[in-house]
C-alpha cells in the first residue's frame, strides 16, 4: 500500500466520523452504505451497488493501451462487481493511471546496468522465511530484467516496533522507510529490504509490505506468508510441493517493487499483482503477473525483451513448483516473435 492511499483513508475515515457525529438519526443509513455485512453472491453484489449507488470506478482514466491477442484471452477488466465491500477497491478510492498519466508522472526510471539491491532488515530468524529470501532475489531478478543482489543486513529501527501490537509486536512501515529513505545507493535501480516480523501503518491492521514511489525504497514482510504443509510420509516442509508461502512471498515482492518503479494500483484489470489488497483472501485470489497494461508500462520503462521475460519466468516457475504460473508465462512466450527463433533450442 503507497501513503497516498493511506491519507486518502484518513480523509475517508474522518469524513464518517463526522457524518456519524451529525447523523446519528441516520445510523441505519450510515450502516449500511458501510456495508459490515458483506453481500452473498452476484445478485447479492448488484442489489448493494443498486441500493447505495456505491461507484468506485467511474472516475478512473480510460484504458489507453490495446493488447494484443494472447493477452485479451487472460485477462478481464475490472468492473463495479468488484468493488464489493470488504474489497480494496470499496475501502479506497484508487484515482488510476494509463500509460499516458505515467509516462507523464515522471516515474523512477531504471537503466539496465542498475542492480535492484535485496537487505535483510535485521536477522531473518525463522528458517521457512530464511528459506524464502534467496528465491525472491531470484524472481526479482528474472522479473525485472535486472541483475539483483542480497546486500548486507540493515537494522531494524527500534523507534518502529510497537511492543503491544499483534501478537509479537508490529513495525510500523511508514517509521520503517522513514529510516530507510537515503539508504539506496544512487547507482541501484531499487532498494527494497526484507524482514520476518510483521508490519502495519497506524490505521490498518497490518500491511504486507510498503513501497515508496519516489525514494526507490521499500520494505516487505514474509511474517503472514504462511509455511509450507508438511508431507506426510517424511515429516519435511517441502516448498516444491507447497509452493503457496513462496507464491505470496513473490507477488508482494514484485508488487512493492513495483510501485518503486512508480505504478500505481490497477484499477483496470482483474486480479493483477499491482491491484491494493485488504487480505490475505484478496491477495491470494490475485495473479503473479502483470496485467497488459502495467507489463506495458514496465517494458517502456525497463525495455526488457518480453519473450526473454516471459521464458525466464517459466523456467523458474516450474523448478519451484508454481505450475499455474509456468503455463501462463510459457504461452506468453510463445505469443511474442522471438519464439519461433528459439524453437529449436529444445523446450524450457
Ligand atoms: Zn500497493
Ligand atoms: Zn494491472
Amino acid at each position: 500500500m503507497d501513503r497516498e492511499s493511506k491519507r486518502r483513508l484518513f480523509a475517508w475515515t474522518a469524513l464518517l466520523g463526522f457524518s456519524l457525529t451529525l447523523t446519528l438519526g441516520l445510523t441505519a443509513a450510515v450502516a449500511m452504505f458501510v456495508g459490515s455485512t458483506p453481500p452473498a453472491g452476484e445478485h447479492a453484489v448488484d442489489d448493494y451497488l443498486a441500493r447505495t449507488g456505491h461507484r468506485c470506478l467511474g472516475h478512473v482514466p480510460e484504458l489507453d493501451h490495446a493488447p494484443g491477442a494472447t493477452w485479451t484471452e487472460g485477462w478481464e477488466r475490472l468492473t463495479e462487481q468488484d468493488c464489493r465491500p470488504g474489497s480494496w477497491l470499496n475501502q479506497f478510492r484508487e484515482e488510476g493511471q494509463n500509460l499516458l498519466r505515467y509516462r507523464a508522472d515522471q516515474p523512477n526510471r531504471v537503466a539496465q546496468d542498475q542492480p535492484i539491491l535485496l537487505r535483510p532488515l535485521g536477522r531473518i530468524e525463522r528458517p521457512d522465511a530464511a528459506r524464502l529470501v534467496e528465491p525472491v532475489r531470484e524472481f526479482v531478478s528474472l522479473y525485472f530484467q535486472l541483475e539483483t543482489r542480497l546486500e548486507e543486513g540493515l537494522s531494524l529501527p527500534a523507534e518502529a516496533l510497537d511492543p503491544k501490537r499483534g501478537d509479537e509486536g508490529q513495525y510500523d512501515a511508514d517509521v520503517v522507510l522513514q529510516a530507510l529513505d537515503g539508504t539506496c545507493p544512487a547507482q541501484a535501480g531499487a532498494c527494497l529490504a526484507v524482514t520476518d516480523r510483521d508490519l502495519y501503518v497506524p490505521d490498518l491492521q497490518y500491511v504486507f509490505g510498503l513501497g515508496h514511489f519516489r525514494k526507490r525504497v521499500g520494505v516487505f514482510s514474509t511474517y503472514r506468508v504462511g509455511k509450507p504443509r508438511r508431507n506426510a510420509v517424511t515429516g519435511e516442509r517441502e516448498a516444491v510441493r507447497d509452493p503457496e508461502p513462496l507464491r505470496r512471498a513473490l507477488k508482494i515482492a514484485v508488487h512493492e517493487l513495483g510501485h518503486e518503479l512508480s505504478l500505481a494500483h490497477c484499477v483496470h484489470y482483474r486480479h493483477c499483482v499491482m491491484a491494493g489488497t485488504n487480505s490475505m483472501a484478496e491477495s491470494d485470489a490475485g495473479r503473479l503477473t502483470l496485467c497488459p497494461l502495467d507489463h506495458e508500462k514496465l517494458r517502456w520503462n525497463l525495455e526488457f525483451d518480453p519473450y526473454r521475460r516471459f521464458k525466464d519466468l517459466a523456467k523458474f516457475a516450474h523448478r519451484h513448483g508454481l505450475h499455474p504460473e509456468a503455463r501462463y508465462y510459457e504461452r506468453m512466450a510463445r505469443s511474442y516473435p522471438g519464439a519461433a527463433n528459439a524453437a529449436g533450442a529444445g523446450g524450457l
